[in-house]
């Protein structure tokens, strides 16, 4: 099947399985695991942190991530679209008793400093005390670019907050400005970053901070039931994740690229493929298409897609650039036929 619902759905190569199988393991929660150890170590080095934990999910890094930096009756600032409001069950206001202030967008995904600073509450029992501003990049498959990510950290400093990064896909952000990955992490407080999209691996995120943070996330992760024992089978996809899959997500940009292209030149479809930066490809369909009938007919020639306005197209690792071609053969054979 070509799936293209998410870069979730990636497998893990027959190299990273041998990775795994052949890992050394102890009880992570004893601090016992060497496999889990070497990731949090080396995760923590390769990004300019003092220490690194291993979460089951980047919905459980960026809750530990809250929970960690602030307490009950604190807010974060965040964009209105942002994964860590939006689509993580309100985990921060459910489990954490912490507030949520959201700041729309803006079209290229950032959050306007002149908002931020107007949400920020002033020192007064009425109000929430406002700690964090959290942001994410890529978002909605945008980069955000690095110049304003510095200005981020200004921003932060001159109001005594500490700065959150959703990183989930920060490595497709890193590939797409051609820069270090330290440049953009070194920005923040702490980062969580999924090893399970496009990095490949099955299971697994990072949060990286400093160790008082990091305690605390630690504390809290075994509290939530995310304190994991022979972890390392895990960890060591991860790492070899982080090792191995970071150049190819060029190609995974570079397909998504083509199948914006592509879909722009058909009539149904309305995008621009000039914003498509990285592996995400957002397309508006014709209101007059029966989008039920489109996704099953695919779906009959072995290619998953959801659907939705825009539809979301994501490309990864079992994406290759002839299923692409395939993929828009068969919307043009559905639309002719
Ligand atoms: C996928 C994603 C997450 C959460 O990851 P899960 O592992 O699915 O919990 C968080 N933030 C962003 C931006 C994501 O894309």
């Amino acid at each position: 099947m070509i799936d293209l619902r998410s870069d979730t759905v990636t497998k893990p190569t027959q190299a990273m399985l041998d990775a795994m199988v052949s890992a050394q393991v102890g009880d992570d929660v004893y601090g016992d695991d060497p496999s889990v150890n070497a990731l949090e170590s080396w995760a923590a080095d390769r990004h300019g942190f003092e220490t690194a934990l291993f979460c089951s999910s980047g919905t459980q890094a960026n809750l530990l991530a809250l929970m960690a930096h602030c307490e009950r009756g604190d807010e974060y600032l965040c964009g209105q679209q942002a994964h860590n409001y939006m689509f993580e069950g309100g985990g921060a206001a459910v489990l954490g008793s912490i507030q949520p202030q959201p700041i729309e967008n803006e079209s290229d995904g950032t959050l306007c400093f002149k908002k931020l600073k107007a949400a920020i509450k002033p020192d007064d029992s009425h109000f929430a005390k406002t700690r964090l501003l959290s942001l994410e990049n890529t978002i909605n498959g945008k980069v955000i670019p690095l110049s304003y990510l510095q200005e981020a950290r200004r921003f932060a400093d001159e109001n005594t907050l500490n700065l959150h990064l959703d990183g989930a896909r920060v490595y497709n952000a890193s590939i797409a400005l051609d820069i270090d990955i330290k440049e953009i992490t070194q920005c923040f407080d702490s980062v969580s970053i999924c090893l399970s999209k496009g990095l490949g691996a099955p299971v697994g995120s990072l949060l990286l901070g400093n160790q008082q943070l990091i305690n605390k996330a630690r504390r809290w992760r075994k509290v939530l039931g995310g304190g994991m024992r022979q972890a390392g089978f895990l960890a060591s996809a991860g790492l070899y994740a982080l090792q191995n899959n970071i150049p190819r997500l060029k190609e995974d940009h570079a397909n998504a690229r083509y199948l914006a292209e592509s879909l722009n030149h058909l009539e149904v479809f309305k995008l621009n493929p000039d914003f498509v930066e990285t592996n995400i490809v957002f397309a508006k369909v014709r209101d007059d298409v029966d989008q039920d009938e489109l996704v099953s007919y695919l779906k009959q020639n072995g290619i998953i897609v959801s659907k939705g306005q825009p539809m979301r197209f994501v490309t990864h690792n079992g994406i290759s650039h002839q299923d692409i071609t395939y993929l828009i053969d068969h919307i043009k054979q559905y639309f002719t036929s």
